[in-house]
This record gives structure tokens, sequence and C-alpha cells, in this order.
């Protein structure tokens, strides 16, 4: 397997990894980052950015992520594709397979892989794949203007969603399985206000039907009380917007995690419990999860790494 060494290894591209690589490229520390599955990470996914700083009209989520990859490249950040597929952190340098078949051994290492949207686990969530059933409306919404789709979660993601859906479809549904929503209160109020989206509270969904792409969804409303009951509604599309599941699985067999696999890091830095490892972003942040707190911890990730090179006399 080809061998390459190098000081500073950035795995993902977000807002966390790019700044990382911007940190670490005016430092110096010839950064190289592998992009991962989904270069520029969730932002690419979604509509406008209201709440970067700097952006008083706001930025669409594509353009701050190409803006932030060629800011990492003015300073000599190595920009590559690539997904990290195995890691052995056991000892230092620690090595990461790239695509399975070449292996970057490292000095440092900022894990920030982000995290990847949920599905509720339904059979039907498979069978319809492609087929009407997305996690993603900027991506797949175009192909449902003046249709019915139908939005599953209760958060900010899923707000914003079904508002962004609301704007090509002639019907959203959002579907939330309590009685409230969990969501900021200017998306909920921008939701209630919104005359295409009705929102089920309540509401479970247990299958999707349809002869050649989704048709219709089965819900259960108030599921297991007294009054429960069970229907179906004609929808074109289904979207998931029920959260996210951190990429650590491959740096687990070394690092802490929580039950939902966020790494574990040293109250309010990106240190694991591995020297010379950082965890940035997404992947280590079940509170925030916002794309300036994720930037903020690959500065601190880069940081970090310099001070570690430095002590270690490798810079
Ligand atoms: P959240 O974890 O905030 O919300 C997930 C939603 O999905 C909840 O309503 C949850 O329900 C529901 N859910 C989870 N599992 C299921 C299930 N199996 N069946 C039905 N419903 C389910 O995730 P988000 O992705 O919305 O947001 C993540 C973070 O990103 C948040 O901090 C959010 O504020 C932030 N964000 C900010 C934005 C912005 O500021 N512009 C935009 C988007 C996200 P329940 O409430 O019952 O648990």
């Amino acid at each position: 397997m080809e061998i390459e060494k190098v000081k500073c290894l950035i795995v993902g591209s977000g807002p966390a990894g790019y700044t990382a690589a911007i940190y670490a490229g005016r430092a110096n520390l010839s950064p190289v980052l592998y992009e991962g599955l989904q270069p520029g990470g969730q932002l690419t996914t979604t509509t406008d950015v209201e709440n970067f700083p700097g952006y008083p009209e706001g930025i669409s989520g594509p353009q701050l992520m190409e803006d932030l990859r060629a800011q990492a490249g003015r300073f000599g950040a190595d920009i590559r594709f690539g997904i990290a597929t195995a890691s052995d952190l056991s000892k230092a340098p620690y090595k990461i397979t790239i695509d399975g078949d070449k292996e970057i051994e490292t000095e440092t290492l900022i894990i920030a892989t982000g995290a990847t949207a949920k599905y509720l686990g339904l059979d039907d969530e498979k069978k319809y794949a492609g087929m009407g059933v997305s996690a993603c409306a900027t991506c797949d919404g175009f192909f449902y203007r003046k249709k019915v789709v139908a939005v599953v979660g209760g958060g900010d993601t899923a707000c914003e969603e079904a508002i962004y859906l609301a704007g090509l479809a002639s019907k959203v549904y959002l579907v939330v399985r309590k009685p409230y929503l969990r969501a900021s209160k200017i998306m909920q109020e921008r939701v209630r206000n919104h005359e295409k989206i009705e929102v089920l509270f309540e509401h479970n969904v247990t299958g999707l039907f349809g002869e050649n792409g989704v048709e219709g969804m089965s819900l259960v409303k108030r599921w297991g009380e007294p009054d429960e009951e069970r229907y179906t509604l004609p929808v074109d599309g289904f979207f998931l917007a029920i959260g996210h599941k951190p990429n650590s699985d491959i740096f687990k067999p070394y690092l802490d995690t929580d039950e939902v696999g966020y790494i574990i890091t040293t109250p309010d830095k990106p240190c694991t419990k591995i020297p010379g490892v950082f965890a940035a972003g997404d992947v280590a942040d079940p509170h925030y999860r916002q794309a300036i707190t994720a930037a903020g911890s690959g500065c601190k990730a880069a940081i970090e790494a310099e001070r570690y090179l430095s002590e270690k006399g490798l810079i």
C-alpha cells in the first residue's frame, strides 16, 4: 500500500475542516485535507445561511463552503478527494487509510467528519430511495414542483426544509411526533404562518406506498392512546429531517464517544484522549451543531495541532 507522511491531516470538509485547514495552512503545517463523501459537508445541502457572521444578507450554503475552501487553498492546504476508510490511532504517527488503498501517516489528526442524516428505519425508505424518499430538500425539492410532499421532524432542519419545499410544492405536511415543535421560535413562527404548510402534531409515519414511487404515507395519530387514529395521506415526496448520526465509526476503537457516537473531547477544547488527535465540528458536538461553532472548533483544533507539533519539536 502507498504510504505518505504528513504533519497535519484533516479529515472532512465542512466548516470545521476548512477552517482548520485555513489556520493550519497559515501556521505552515502543510495540511492535507480529505474531503470525504460529501465535499463541503452538510451546508452544501442547505439553502440560505442567515446566521453566519459577516453576511448581513445571508449566503447560500454551497457558496459559503466554496469560499471557505478557496480560503484554505490560498494558504496552501492540499485539498483532495478521498474518503477515510480505516484508522490506526494506537501510536503516533497515526495511520489513516484513504479509499482502502492509500495510507497517510500523520503526526497530528483533525477529525472533522461531521454527521449524516438519520432515517426512520422503515423498509419503505429503502424501497423508495431515489423514488420519492430524500433526506435533502435542497437537492431534490426541484422534482416536487406543484406536488404534495411530507417532511418528518420538528427541529430547525425540518422547519427549514418545509419552508423551502413550500416555495416549490403545492402543499407540505410537516409530520411531528410530539405535540410541539422543537425548532427555534422564529422558525416555528414561519412554519405556522405559511399557508402551504400543515403541521401534523402527534403523528408517526409507519409506511409508504405507491406503484412506481411514493404515492402516499401511512400515519398513526396519537400512537398507543385510547383515541389512536390510523389513516393514509397521498404524498408525492417524503423528506426526512430527524437529525443526524456523527461520522465517528472508524475512530471508535481508539476514542471515547457518547451513546450516540459523538466524539468526547476535553471541555471547551477539541482535544481527544489521544495526544495529537483532535475532533472538531458536528462529529464532536451534540449541543450546538452550527456552522459558526464548527468553524470555531476547527480553528481551535488547528491551533492545538500547531502547539502539539511545536512542543514535540516537529516543526
Ligand atoms: P434536532 O435534533 O434538533 O431535531 C430532530 C427532530 O426530529 C425532532 O423534532 C425529533 O423529535 C424528530 N425525530 C427524531 N427522531 C425521530 C423519529 N424516529 N421519528 C419522528 N421524529 C423524530 O435536529 P435538527 O437536524 O433539526 O437540528 C440539529 C441542530 O442544528 C439543532 O441544534 C438546530 O437548532 C440546528 N440547526 C440550525 C439551523 C439554523 O439555525 N438555520 C438550521 C438547521 C438546524 P423530538 O423533538 O420528539 O425528539
